[in-house]
């Protein structure tokens, strides 16, 4: 059988939430849902792991301790899956959503032989609650699940374009890298996923991409393979 590309693309907790920062914004998911099922329909196997700013952050507050706040955090991000999965129904797709750690009936828990299944039905799979842990990012739970599930690359769908030297939005004169490695990003301190992330991705040769969330069709054509953002090497 004829191998399909596998994509775990991730979308910031913000990337849902629009021009209002908070909560979530239906014309933008279902534009995101729109190109997905492009990419869907023609194929590739998506998987989709979103982060949780558009509520809550670990960091939120200093008042509570640091374990509880991140639980908080990784419930956010189940919220925000079983939203955008619903959305993904409602544009004709068949989605299934995975989680670390029981939700009740609300999710399943993963398993990457059930994630495979799903992905070679067809289905969209998102996962989920990150890693479980506290302590952990969003951007680990992808780089962990990417390697689990031998994705082919992982596509982050950021505010900007991809990877520059310098802020763009300070520095009008910041250069743009069409191709970088994640050792350089590392030494850099290019801040593209954070340092356990990188590492996890380093260690287990797992590429990734950035790509501006804004431009027209980014989505769709990152996932066939089209990046007029950065490639980052492993
Ligand atoms: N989080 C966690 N463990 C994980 C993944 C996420 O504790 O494996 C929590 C953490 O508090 C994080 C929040 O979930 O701040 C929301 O994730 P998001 O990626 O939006 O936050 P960020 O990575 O920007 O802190």
């Amino acid at each position: 059988m004829e191998k399909k590309r596998r994509v775990l693309l991730k979308l910031s907790g913000e990337a849902l939430a629009g021009e209002k920062k908070t909560g979530f914004d239906e014309e933008t998911v279902k534009e995101v849902a729109r190109q997905v099922k492009i990419s869907a329909d023609s194929g590739v196997q998506v998987c989709i792991v979103i982060g949780g700013g558009n509520f809550w952050r670990g960091r939120s507050s200093n008042a509570i301790d640091r374990t509880k706040a991140d639980q908080i955090g990784m419930l956010a991000t189940v919220m925000n899956c079983i939203y955008v999965s619903e959305i993904f129904r409602s544009l004709g797709m068949d989605t299934e959503v995975f989680t670390p750690f029981a939700v009740g009936a609300m999710t399943k828990l993963f398993s990457k032989d059930e994630a495979v299944k799903c992905l070679e039905q067809g289905k969209v799979v998102f996962f989920a609650g990150g890693t479980g842990h506290p302590y952990f990012s969003t951007d680990t739970g992808i780089a962990l699940r990417a390697v689990e599930m031998e994705a082919d690359t992982i596509l982050l769908a950021k505010a900007v374009d991809g990877i520059y030297d310098s802020d763009p939005k300070v520095n009008p004169k910041a250069r743009k890298f069409d191709r970088i490695s994640i050792q350089e990003v590392v030494e850099k301190q290019l801040a593209v996923i954070d340092l356990t992330a990188s590492i996890l991705c380093m260690e287990n040769h797992m590429p990734l991409a950035v790509f501006g969330l804004n431009e027209q069709d980014a989505i769709a054509h990152a996932m066939n393979g089209e990046i007029t953002g950065t490639i980052v090497t492993a």
